[in-house]
């Protein structure tokens, strides 16, 4: 009954932990989500203000199918601000979150034929993305003590004359690793040798806590392969309103706002209002929600390396740690897989966390620091107490 194209993609392991998490909250048990992949601040006061402007001055209405032209422009200054990057506003696309940009760009660009290579660990969409075109999903393994750089010759031997796609997700979701300039350059160099295009999802890239972000955009010496893809989500808190944008090559992305227009009309009129506020705006909460994921960054990277047998590498941006639990498992454990780890803190602990497998890696857990210093505390205690359980 139903298409090829769905047997292609599989449900998201993160939207499936939260369903599990709220499901337990309602039977009363006093859960912490560590699973969640949104900031846990309010979406800051200007910002609030202008949706609510917007509702009244009449905003409510269709848009140009690729966004605003004010918005638009907002992303052009935004870009040039923060990431230095000089783009037209022919060269923008806004659409219902970095997700919605994301898809949209691999349903323009690939095909049954290709080939693209996503780095592993991968964020969950990043390969679905892909398999829903008819294009293959490429894996390249990275090194988790160099903030899972890819491993060179890995990725050397898997780019062959159909690799049409290279996704770069630096800071990562789920490791929270931010390559250095270098690395990225030497991928671009790879890219262009293979005359393969090259996303860059940035979408923490506001959230580093070691050095200045570089955007990819502004390594490469040729910038026309490569598309960047950036969020109001996780930067200003603004995960539920769904802006998130592309920008490159003109021709992309007109292709890219024409498959848009078919699908989703156009990104909704309030949110795009509200967003030219949160990019345009005053910046100073983004300092101050840095600041505080840093120390959490900070808190939980050391409470894991404290518990025996976990090795937790420390990332330098987005608001996850990735540690390594291969210590627990094994077949003549109880404890055989990430799986097995991930439900046994959710079961025993009401703990949340998300699987590694769901993004490729079977020895870690996932956990999310977008969450309180007091739940990040008990989390830790909670997850110390079960691993004692364990040995
Ligand atoms: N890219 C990565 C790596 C993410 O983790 C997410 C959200 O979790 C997104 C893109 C999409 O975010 P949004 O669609 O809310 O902009």
């Amino acid at each position: 009954m139903l298409s090829d194209r769905i047997g292609r993609i599989t449900p998201s392991a993160t939207l499936a932990m939260t369903a599990k998490a709220a499901k337990l909250r309602a039977t009363g048990i006093d859960v912490i989500n560590l699973s969640v992949g949104e900031p846990d601040f309010a979406t800051p006061e200007n910002i609030r203000i202008a949706g609510k402007l917007a509702i009244d001055n009449g905003h409510t209405r269709y848009t140009p199918g690729g966004g605003t032209m004010d918005l638009k422009k907002a992303v052009t200054k935004k870009l040039l601000r923060d990431n230095n990057l000089k783009y037209d506003t022919s060269e923008i696309l806004i659409s219902c979150g970095g997700k919605h940009s994301l898809y949209n760009a691999c349903q323009t660009l690939f095909q049954t034929g290709d080939e693209v290579i996503i780095f592993s660990p991968y964020w969950v969409s990043f390969p679905d993305f892909v398999s829903v075109t008819g294009a293959t999903p490429v894996f390249v393994n990275t090194d988790p003590s160099q903030q899972y750089e890819p491993v060179m010759d890995d990725l050397r031997t898997k780019i062959t004359s159909r690799t049409k796609g290279i996704i770069i997700n630096s800071p990562s979701n789920p490791t929270g690793g931010v390559w250095g300039d270098e690395t990225v350059l030497t991928v671009l160099e790879l890219a262009e040798e293979a005359n393969a295009w090259v996303f860059s999802d940035e979408c923490y890239e506001q959230l580093t806590y070691d050095r200045t972000y570089i955007s990819t955009a502004m390594l490469g010496e040729n910038t026309e392969r490569i598309l960047t893809f950036q969020s109001c989500s996780k930067t200003y808190a603004m995960t539920g309103w769904r802006i998130g944008y592309t920008a490159g090559n003109k021709q992309v992305i007109k292709a890219m706002g024409k498959l848009q227009g078919q699908s989703t009309s156009c990104p909704n009129s309030i949110a795009q209002m509200a967003a030219i506020e949160a990019l345009t705006g005053d910046q100073s909460e983004v300092s101050q929600m840095r600041n505080v994921f840093k120390k959490r960054r900070d808190y939980i990277v050391g409470r894991l390396n404290n518990m025996v047998g976990v090795n937790c590498d420390t990332p330098g941006g987005a608001f996850y740690v990735f540690p390594d639990f291969s210590s627990y498992m094994g077949i003549d454990y109880k404890i055989k897989s990430s799986n097995d780890l991930s439900m046994y803190l959710l079961e025993q602990k009401a703990v949340v966390t998300v699987a590694g497998i769901a993004f490729g890696s079977d020895s870690n857990v996932r956990f999310s620091y977008a969450a309180s210093e007091d739940d990040l505390k008990r989390a830790m205690d909670l997850v110390e107490e079960s691993l004692t359980e364990l040995k």
